[in-house]
């Protein structure tokens, strides 16, 4: 019988290209995975849709002196673009900047916060007396607390992983202009992530399919014990929270973004003619894969499952196959060092197949693995010109000389 397979994978954020190890870390092994399985006749949704969101856009924004908005559709009009050239075959690739995104995400929301899963506190936020005003996580940078790692971001360690708050942060300073932010306080809402602990881990210990990187991570991670965290902030640009008093603040990127994987789901069955549809992925005996790359696996095996948990009756994820790092010439990818293969430069000089060939034959699967040209044009001639190229080469010489020109008829098989 057809297996029903969903596959989400991550949002890229659309505040700049897309280079190689985007590809080589979720959308390629994913479209691998999509066709597999639509080859074997089972049915797949695979869908996925730019981060409109969040400060790496507004950051963006500023440097340029756009609007967000601007940033973000011009990006995701260059991602579409980049998916139709590369044959990455999504079932539906949208943005977080949709009405049903939004509609999906506040209720969402509203559910947890029914169920007492989601509550008001006062947080003490960064503010910045010299740029006067509140600093989102990713405007403060300073050393993690967890591994020492000199330029950890006020959200995450770009080293051990680790989501972190901005004031866990050794020698927190401003982004913008360099200073030490001070604290200011100001009401939010809090996902109740520490009732979750024991709940995750029972399931997490059933999971042992996973690979070992992403269970071994996830487990150290719980073992340590969840902390709640705050779900909104006090920006313009995002999801607005259904909630009186919070005009001015917004529901927090990391919580609305990985409700797309649902609102991206619910898109599509409109789109298909059936409202309904999108629970042939969500509910019952479906399975629900995420290809991501490594830095995401907390947010996908913590978070995420998380609040599906609190929501109620919607399927977990079945598999995180989340894969390393691609390195460019032995030497990390930096968007911020535009240390990058970038995939519209690329797909403007070569055809995507060696590209796919390069990528698929030599992926990041246990460990990081290294792009080099020179590689490239190595594998590209000896083996697909001269290995594949020469066979598909003899094959067709010998058809057409021995069998008139066409594909025989099978014969008996002798052992
Ligand atoms: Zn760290
Ligand atoms: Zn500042």
């Amino acid at each position: 019988m057809a297996e029903r397979i969903f596959i989400g994978v991550a949002w890229p954020y659309a505040n700049g290209s897309l280079h190689l190890g985007h590809i080589a870390g979720a959308y390629l092994p994913a479209d691998i995975f999509a066709r597999y399985h639509r080859a074997k006749g089972n049915e797949v949704l695979m869908v996925s849709g730019s981060d409109q969101h969040g400060t790496p856009i507004t950051i963006r924004a500023e440097q340029e002196g756009k609007a967000p908005h601007e940033i973000a559709t011009r990006f995701h009009q260059e991602f579409l673009t980049c998916w139709d050239r590369l044959g990455i075959s999504f079932d539906l690739f949208t943005s977080t900047g949709t009405a049903n995104h939004a509609e999906v995400v506040q209720d969402f929301f509203l559910e947890l916060l029914k169920k007492g899963h989601v509550y008001t506190d006062i947080m003490p936020l960064a503010y910045c007396d010299q740029c006067q005003r509140y600093l989102p996580d990713r405007y403060v940078e300073g050393e993690c607390p967890f591994c020492g790692y000199p330029e950890a971001r006020g959200d995450q360690c770009d080293r051990c992983n680790k989501p972190l708050n901005f004031n866990e942060l050794i020698g927190p300073r401003c982004r913008l202009c360099g200073s030490a932010p001070r604290e200011q306080e100001s009401q939010h809402f809090f996902l109740r992530l520490s009732h979750f602990t024991d709940q995750l881990l029972a399931w997490v210990r059933q999971q042992s399919h996973w690979r070992h990187n992403v269970l071994n991570f996830t487990m150290r991670y719980l073992e340590e014990g969840l902390r709640d965290r705050a779900i909104t902030r006090d920006i313009d640009w995002g999801v607005a929270i259904p909630q009186a008093g919070f005009e001015h603040k917004r529901i927090y990127v990391w919580f609305e973004a990985v409700i797309g994987y649902l609102s991206a789901s619910k898109e599509w069955a409109r789109l298909s003619g059936n409202e309904e549809r999108w629970r042939d992925f969500w509910c019952g005996d479906a399975r629900s894969y995420y290809f991501i790359g490594k830095d995401n696996i907390p947010f996908h095996t913590v978070i995420w499952p998380a609040m599906l948990m609190g929501y109620g009756g919607l399927n977990l994820p079945y598999d995180v196959p989340a894969n390393e790092f691609l390195t460019l010439e032995q030497r990390p990818l930096s968007t911020s060092r535009n240390w990058a293969v970038w995939v519209p430069d690329y797909l403007e000089r070569y055809d995507p197949d060696p590209l796919r060939y390069l990528l698929s034959a030599n992926m990041p699967e246990t460990g990081d693995s290294d792009f080099s040209w020179r590689e490239f044009v190595r594998r590209n001639n000896d083996e697909l010109l001269a290995t594949y190229g020469n066979l598909v080469h003899r094959v067709l010489t010998f058809t057409h000389r021995h069998f008139d020109g066409c594909v025989p008829a099978p014969g008996e098989l002798v052992a």
